[in-house]
């Protein structure tokens, strides 16, 4: 049961094979078992999870059910879940027990699926390893010597081990499709504004977007259904009709333009990764689909603008957490500058403090014109890049990461090697594009390899077509790692 798709789970419990309580136990179960060796969970609240299983029963018995009625869902810990401890991976909010749900967790709660636990990840989505999270690193289950991948490392890592049907995620630079790929399962960003941003703790607000973690298209496509929304709590939420990102699944590829950008395939990129993308292409071509080069000549200072944009705007979010309104607050202190300074001494972790310190810097008087706004400016040209390549082309594919996962602590003490990691997916964001990841073979040491999906505004119902017709004639999508 915990290898079916979100389909068939439904399907199951509908026709009543089995109970929402008793797939919610299951789960729990699994992570009772499994959890203690990979870390994927900061909160559960088993109680909590089992009486909205209960409801959700009761809802299917009326024959009043959704696509997600009863499914347990677990969720990043950056989202706000009324009742839950809602860390974001930090010490700063250890405590915080949130008094509302996030936009996306309510979308959740009205289908009727189970808040099955928190998932752990990054300090503040800060990373790409899951190593800075307060609550110790996650554990990769295709070998626990080795990273998740960040900063959704502790939801990629529990679809991945079974320990949840599906799961969120959120990507500001790469969050969420670096550690799909690293795991081995799937996941989507979708155009920025598609899922509000209210109750999802705040990192680089013109970046982050929330999205669907699963194993498979078809199920990313129920999931996005779902969180998918116009919020007028979020003023950068998009007022659009309501879509059925399903509909276009069964299509055949025939036709489909995909664009190769060269910058994607050159130096830097492990020739393990390179082999598996370049085999996912070639089927792409069998299954009618033609291939297109292009260039997206900016895509080198993706990483540089990246990181004077991201800390500017992290700088000034984090700017709240100050031991007064919510969460840590520093034993000893004096006054109350000194208790603000104590407070974020203690409770904020080194990635985070660097994040504060570039953005502090970068946005300071006298260096606002040389970094912020010269990196705003790339910006533009990095997304008029993207403009430029989907005239020739319907979506855009390559390598998610320049390598499988790596070995914990390999990358910990060299934060610019650890910036690389996200090469092909930072413009994505800075773009405020869709993109995905699904998986597409194995690399060295049997590592999972993830192939980028890249779709234009809005494109999402079309790169969920791409990945699924994929998945009809492959199957990797299908392996899971041994217990
Ligand atoms: N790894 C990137 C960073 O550390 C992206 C993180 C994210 O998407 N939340 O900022």
């Amino acid at each position: 049961m915990h290898n079916s798709s979100l389909q068939q789970l439904s399907a199951a419990l509908r026709s009543k094979k089995i109970s929402s309580v008793e797939l919610t136990q299951l789960y729990l179960d699994r992570i009772a078992a499994l959890n203690p060796q990979l870390n994927a969970y900061i909160t559960l609240n088993p109680e909590t999870s089992l009486a909205q299983a209960r409801e959700a029963d009761a809802r299917i018995a009326t024959g009043n059910a959704e696509a997600l009625t009863g499914i347990p869902i677990a969720q990043k810990d950056i989202f706000c879940a009324q009742g839950w401890r809602t860390t974001c991976g930090s010490k700063m909010l250890h405590n915080f027990v949130s008094p509302y749900d996030a936009h996306v967790i309510s979308q959740f709660n009205n289908a009727g699926a189970i808040n099955l636990g928190k998932t752990n990840m990054d300090e503040f989505a800060m990373g790409s390893s899951n190593e800075t999270s307060h609550y110790g690193a996650v554990k990769n289950p295709w070998d626990t010597a080795r990273v998740p991948g960040g900063s959704s490392g502790g939801t990629a890592a529990a679809v991945a081990a079974r320990l949840c049907a599906a799961a969120t995620g959120t990507d500001t630079g790469g969050s969420i499709r670096q550690p799909a790929a690293l795991c081995g399962i799937s996941g989507l960003k979708p155009t920025y504004g598609v899922c509000s941003r209210y109750g999802m703790i705040a990192f680089a607000s013109s970046l982050d977007q929330a999205g669907p973690m699963g194993r498979c298209a078809e199920d990313l496509a129920l999931l996005l259904n779902t969180m998918a929304g116009f919020d007028e709590r979020d003023s950068t939420s998009l007022q659009r009709d309501k879509e059925d990102y399903a509909r276009d699944l069964a299509k055949p590829l025939n036709g489909l333009r995909i664009g190769l950008p060269k910058e994607f395939f050159a130096e830097g990129l492990s020739s393990d990764v390179a082999q598996a993308v370049e085999a996912a292409i070639a089927e792409y071509k069998k299954l009618g689909a033609t291939v297109v080069d292009i260039s997206l000549p900016n895509t080198r200072l993706s990483i540089p603008v990246y990181y004077v944009l991201a800390p500017a705007e992290a700088s000034s979010n984090l700017s709240r957490f100050d031991g007064v309104r919510y969460g840590y607050r520093a034993p000893d202190y004096g006054d109350l500058a000194d208790m603000y300074e104590q407070t974020r001494a203690q409770g904020f972790g080194e990635e985070v403090k660097r994040r504060i310190m570039i953005g502090t810097y970068v946005l300071s008087h006298g260096y606002y014109d040389a970094y912020y706004l010269q990196a705003q400016k790339i910006r533009r040209l990095i997304a008029q890049d993207f403009t430029e390549a989907f005239k020739q082309c319907d979506v855009i594919m390559g390598p998610t990461s320049p390598s499988t996962a790596f070995k914990l602590g390999e990358k910990g003490d060299d934060p610019v090697q650890m910036y690389l990691s996200d090469i092909y997916t930072i413009a994505v964001n800075l773009a405020g594009l869709p993109g995905m990841s699904i998986p597409c073979g194995f690399g060295d040491n049997n590592m999972p390899v993830g192939l980028q999906i890249i779709g234009n505004y809005f494109d999402e119902a079309r790169m969920l077509n791409a990945a699924h017709q994929y998945q009809l004639a492959t199957d990797w999508h299908s392996r899971a790692p041994q217990a």
